[in-house]
């Protein structure tokens, strides 16, 4: 069995709320379902959670019809509030329209919300075979700046300006965690990956501050790689990684071609920490609009998701539960989604899942 440390995120706060949880005084939760297959694999994540007597209650909430002026997207206000109210929530993809339209829905939850680490863990999962059988790193993405910070401008005709932010708070904020995880998880080690040879002010910057954080954990080793290489290396041997931090961009590729080396985008799990504490877990992957509403979705990324949301809470009993339901029907073979090879629907994997609690 694969270890709990593998995917929980270090809580951030002590939520003592959580260790009084009963189904007569649950905790308060967001959900967000998302679009695409967001909704029906958030009823996966309901089902099995009932199965499983969670005491979790879902404050649910729906991506706004109309801009609302006060978060300048389809994102209500009333749904960014319920997760600053319970600081913790779930989360399905949200689309994002290509080069125009509204702003990014997730771009939006990431600034309002002040989630400043996107943790993305991935490891093989027992019992399915991949080139690799010991894949086990976890990459922490910088969440709020880089080349997300949504300035972009026409310098002339023909020429567009996009600025990349790269600020020393949020450099040493997100280091800070990626040291932290590592010391709480019993990590071994940090790799920091950038193109500082080339962008030698921004990503030198993420570097200096990665530095400093280095010298305050002499336990934890340090090295620094450039993100090209860091590429060949996955691909090659992926067990030479353990925890990556890097600016917002690089994470974003590296975590998907990191879902690649285990088995896609169907079965890697992520948490955005925020700070004052707030959780709010998401699967790596987006809306699959290709495959959305024919009942053919993997839902183990966002039940995987929703198990380190549990871990936050430190409910771990109900964490292990689930995630050794999920890990075992995989690894029994009998029901797979068609990402994994399988013929099994959203609905039958997820049944299957239940079944093994
Ligand atoms: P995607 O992750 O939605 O899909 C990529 C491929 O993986 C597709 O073939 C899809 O069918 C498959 N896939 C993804 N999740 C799967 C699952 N659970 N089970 C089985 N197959 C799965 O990426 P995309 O097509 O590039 O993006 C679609 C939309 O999602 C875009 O609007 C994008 O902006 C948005 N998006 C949102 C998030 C998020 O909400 N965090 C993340 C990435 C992309």
């Amino acid at each position: 069995q694969i270890s709990a440390r593998v995917i929980s995120s270090p809580p951030v706060r002590s939520l003592s709320a959580a260790a009084d949880a009963t189904a007569a005084n649950p905790i308060r939760a967001t959900l967000f379902p998302g679009d695409g297959i967001g909704p029906e694999i958030a009823e996966s994540v309901k089902q099995v959670f009932n199965a499983a007597d969670v005491p979790i209650e879902w404050e649910e909430h729906f991506v706004g019809t109309e801009v609302d002026p006060r978060t300048q997207s389809y994102l209500t206000w009333e749904s960014l509030e319920s997760v600053r109210r319970n600081g913790v929530g779930l989360k399905g993809p949200m689309a994002t329209p290509i080069g125009k339209g509204h702003r990014s829905l997730n771009l939006t939850l990431r600034k309002e919300l002040g989630l400043y680490a996107n943790v993305r863990p991935c490891y093989s999962l027992p019992g399915y075979k991949t080139r690799y059988d010991d894949v086990d790193l976890v990459t922490i993405r910088e969440n709020t700046e880089g080349e997300y910070s949504g300035l972009e401008h026409q310098v002339v005709r023909g020429v567009v300006e996009s600025l990349k932010i790269i600020t020393r708070h949020a450099s040493l904020r997100v280091a800070e965690y990626a040291f932290h995880y590592a010391k709480s998880h019993g990590r071994q080690r940090v790799s920091a990956i950038h193109k500082a040879n080339i962008m030698r002010m921004s990503d030198g910057l993420f570097l200096k501050c990665c530095r400093e954080v280095a010298e305050k954990y002499p336990e934890i080793k340090y090295e620094e790689v450039i993100i090209d290489n860091c590429c060949m290396m996955l691909v090659k041997n992926p067990t030479l990684f353990d925890v990556l931090v890097m600016p917002n961009l690089y994470g974003d590729i590296i975590s998907d071609l990191c879902a690649g080396l285990i088995g896609g985008l169907g079965l890697t799990p992520s948490c955005n920490i925020g700070e004052g504490g707030i959780a709010l877990a998401e699967a790596v992957h987006g809306s699959a609009p290709d495959i959305a509403g024919k009942n053919l979705a993997n839902p183990t990324a966002l039940l995987l998701s929703s198990v380190t949301m549990l871990r936050h809470l430190e409910l771990h009993d109900k964490a292990d539960r689930i995630q050794d339901a999920i890990l075992n029907t995989i690894s029994e073979g009998k029901y797979r989604t068609g990402d994994l090879g399988g013929k099994s629907t959203t609905t039958e994997f997820t049944k299957a899942v239940i079944d093994h609690l």
